[in-house]
């Protein structure tokens, strides 16, 4: 997107405040109003809406009408073109996203180019095709099932009233990946953001109201900085679906919580993905793209490799080439266009991180690389790229999401162990190999249990490609025809013929 074609605006973040979005209308929050926070300053940006419990049940209230009593669950031309309305508002305004998201969730503004913003509002035109062309009525024909003859269609409905809850890291992203399929699909939606990045939420409820169709109760979204806010949304019997991003552990409360009014729950969780270089890859350039992937938005990515696998007997040559990328790899201002490794959201998460980089010598591992704070950067949450050696996969610093650019390297012996290894996780969410034969590399690809797998360097993030992970990274999948059905309830008519 070429900046001339970025619309310059007079709205916040130059005035203070963000609103909620309830009802076709934006609105203060019952609770007043909490800070967003610029974490590469520490500086407050203003402040946003934070919605109280009334709040909230307006918002449920609201999406529970307008499922029920409009025709928008039973109107796709109508819901594609007010997604499409939706993308072209978003990029008419990418400039000012652009600020927000850099300024607030620290997002590379390289980054803002493609996953944190301007790949995601493209990939709304991905749903609003599908609401056109998917079908919605499958006729299975003529049966006469226990004598009695009988047509049969399968109808695919809209699940009804869908609860988003999203995390920090990839804000728009992840929205998006919601919004775009569970409207597409026809359903009603209460997005709450996460408490650390209101405003990147917040501006879309702006645009809904400002520059789209989109009819009241159809988007809420309730910015809080309370996360009882998210028990609340999922415990409502008026929602019937949950799609959440988030922790494990939020993640696990979100299905127990849902299994009381046993709704369809959506979950993408945590991961702990694995790198593999096989024996015969080219090491050197596979361990620099791994020290590159670690780095990316420091690291704060569920799908992120944070395992490096690497042959035994070429491990420490492995670890010194993927310590030499690292320290090529500047921490920096996400405003720089330069920037690949910001900074962490929170002094929370840099505690937490921090916390890990303590366990990692206490485990008995070494620093090949990192290890801390950047000398001379005073202000922000930033930590050093680290390289953890010396460890094995049994390790807590192995086995346990970190989410910052943290990497530990493992040595293998051979493709059955790399598989071995990669394999003995808790989670199951993505990863990669690396291999000059390619017969070898799929056979391993092939058998390590994950929702994504990249071979030599291939991309798998696209909007028709179903993202999502085995087992304890969370159940179903998000984006491609996968993701849209995910929002779709099973109806079948059987009609006397
Ligand atoms: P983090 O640990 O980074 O804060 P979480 O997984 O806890 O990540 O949060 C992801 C999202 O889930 C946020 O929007 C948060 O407010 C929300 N959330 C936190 N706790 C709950 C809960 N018990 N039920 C529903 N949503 C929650």
């Amino acid at each position: 997107m070429s900046s001339s074609v970025e619309r310059a605006t007079t709205h916040w973040p130059t005035s203070s405040s963000s609103r909620l979005l309830v009802d076709g209308e934006l609105r203060a929050g019952g609770a007043g109003e909490f800070p967003t926070v610029n974490p590469a300053t520490e500086e407050i940006l203003g402040f946003a809406a934070d919605a109280d419990a009334r709040d909230l049940d307006a918002a449920i209230g609201a999406a529970r009408r307008a499922f029920d009593e409009t025709g928008w669950a039973r109107d796709p031309a109508f819901r594609a073109r007010c997604l499409l309305q939706l993308r072209d508002a978003l990029t008419r305004n990418v400039g000012w996203l652009r600020t927000i998201t850099v300024a607030e969730a620290g997002a590379p503004s390289l980054l803002t180019r493609g996953p944190q913003l301007e790949g995601p509002i493209a990939d709304l035109g991905f749903f609003a095709d599908l609401a056109e062309s998917y079908p919605w009525i499958t006729d299975l024909g003529r049966a006469e099932p226990m004598g009695v003859p009988t047509r049969r269609w399968v109808h695919r409905e809209p699940a009804g009233v869908v609860a988003a809850i999203t995390p920090w890291n990839f804000p728009h992203q992840i929205n998006f990946a919601k919004l775009g399929p569970a409207l597409a699909a026809g359903n009603t939606v209460v997005l709450k953001p996460a408490p650390d990045t209101p405003w990147c939420a917040a501006a879309v409820g702006e645009l809904i109201v400002r520059e789209t169709d989109l009819p009241p109760g159809v988007v809420n979204i309730v910015t809080s900085s309370d996360d009882a806010r998210g028990a609340q949304l999922v415990a409502d019997p008026r929602v019937d679906l949950v799609s959440f991003t988030g922790s494990t552990a939020t993640g696990r409360a979100v299905m127990a919580s849902a299994a009381a009014s046993l709704k369809k729950v959506f979950l993408e969780l945590g991961g702990k993905s694995a790198y593999v270089v096989l024996d015969d890859a080219d090491l050197r350039a596979a361990c620099a793209m791994a020290a590159f992937a670690v780095c990316t938005h420091a690291g704060q990515g569920c799908a992120i490799t944070t395992r490096l696998l690497v042959p035994r007997a070429r491990y420490d040559e492995a670890a010194a080439a993927t310590a030499a990328a690292m320290s090529g790899i500047r921490v920096g201002d996400p405003a720089d266009p330069g920037t690949i490794c910001g900074p962490l959201i929170s002094a929370r998460q840099r505690d937490r991180v921090e916390g890990y980089l303590r366990l990692a010598l206490e485990e008995g591992g070494r620093f090949a690389y990192g290890g801390g704070r950047v000398p001379g950067m005073e202000r922000g949450f930033f930590v050093q790229p680290t390289l953890v050696t010396g460890l094995g996969n049994e390790s807590r610093v192995a086995r346990e999401e970190i989410f910052g650019p943290v990497l530990v390297i493992l040595p293998h012996d051979g493709d059955d162990d790399a598989v071995r290894i990669a394999n003995d996780s808790p989670y199951g969410l993505s990863g990669a190999v690396h291999g000059t034969d390619l017969e070898r590399a799929r056979s391993v690809a092939s058998r390590i249990r994950t929702g994504t797998l990249s071979v030599n360097g291939g991309v798998w993030y696209s909007a028709d490609i179903p993202f999502g992970g085995y087992k304890q990274s969370g159940i179903g999948r998000e984006m491609g025809v996968a993701g849209f059905e995910e929002y779709l309830e099973t109806k079948v008519i059987a009609e006397s013929a």
